[in-house]
C-alpha cells in the first residue's frame, strides 16, 4: 500500500447540509414538462452568474419558460446562496488532515449560487484546500471518472495515494475504488444508501476501505498512518 498523501472530501452532506429539496427538483416543479434529472445535467455543468443566466440556460435548451417560473428561480437562487450551513466538526476534521500534511481537495457536484453559500460556511476548508474541482467548472459529473482523474492531477498524486470522503456510495465511493482511489463512506444518510449497503453485504459491489457515521470520525482512522 502507498502512503496516504491527499484527502479528497465531497462537499453536500459530507461537509454541510442544505435544504430538504435539490434545486434541479425544484425547479422540474417550476418548469412544466422537464425532468429533474435533465434540469441537474444544465445547471450542475455550467458557469452561471444570476437568476437570468439560469433561465436563459433552461430556455435555450427546453424552450421558453414563464414568468412565474422566472420568478421561482430567482428566489431559489437567493436561498440557495446562503443555504450551506457546515456539518458539525467538518471544518476540523479538514484541518486535522492538513496539519497531518495531507493534501487537502473537494470534488462537488455542485451550481453556482450553493458553491456560494459553501464559502460562506466553510471558509477555512475553502483556504486550506489545494484543488477544487466543481462540475460547474469542469462540465463533468459524478460517477464520471473525469472529475476524480483532474483532482488527483491538480494535487499530483497517484490514485492509491490519495483518499475520497464522502457520502453517497454511487458518486463517491464506487467510482473513487475504481480508478484505484481509497474511499470513506460517511454514512450519514444510511436510508438513502440501502441499496448500496445491500449490494455490498451481498459481495455485488466493492467495499469502501472505511466507513464512519460522522465525518469528526475521520482523522481518527488508521489508514492515515498506515504504511504496510
Ligand atoms: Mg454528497
Amino acid at each position: 500500500m502507498s502512503e496516504i498523501k491527499a484527502a479528497i472530501f465531497d462537499i453536500g452532506a459530507t461537509l454541510v447540509t442544505g435544504p430538504p429539496v435539490a434545486p434541479n427538483k425544484v425547479i422540474a416543479g417550476l418548469v412544466s414538462g422537464v425532468a429533474a434529472a435533465d434540469i441537474a445535467s444544465v445547471i450542475m455543468t455550467t458557469q452561471l452568474t444570476c437568476a437570468d443566466g439560469v433561465c436563459r440556460a433552461i430556455e435555450s435548451r427546453f424552450g421558453s419558460i414563464d414568468q412565474d417560473a422566472k420568478a421561482g428561480i430567482s428566489q431559489l437562487w437567493q436561498s440557495q446562496s446562503s443555504a450551506a450551513m457546515e456539518i458539525t466538526g467538518a471544518t476540523e476534521a479538514v484541518l486535522a488532515l492538513k496539519r497531518n500534511g495531507l493534501r487537502i481537495g473537494l470534488l462537488s457536484d455542485i451550481w453556482n449560487p450553493y458553491y456560494d453559500s459553501v464559502t460562506k460556511a466553510l471558509p477555512r476548508v475553502i483556504e486550506a484546500a489545494d484543488a477544487i474541482t466543481l462540475s460547474y467548472e469542469t462540465g463533468s459529473r459524478k460517477p464520471n471518472p473525469n472529475n476524480f482523474i483532474s483532482a488527483l492531477d491538480d494535487l499530483g498524486v497517484k490514485p492509491s495515494e490519495a483518499v475520497m470522503i464522502g457520502d453517497t456510495y454511487s458518486h463517491d465511493i464506487l467510482p473513487a475504488l475504481e480508478v484505484g482511489m481509497k474511499a470513506v463512506w460517511v454514512l450519514a444518510r444510511p436510508g438513502r444508501e440501502v441499496e448500496s449497503i445491500i449490494d455490498i453485504l451481498n459481495g455485488n459491489a466493492p467495499a469502501p476501505t472505511a466507513t464512519v457515521n460522522n465525518i469528526v470520525d475521520v482523522p481518527s482512522l488508521h489508514l492515515w498512518t498506515s504504511k504496510s
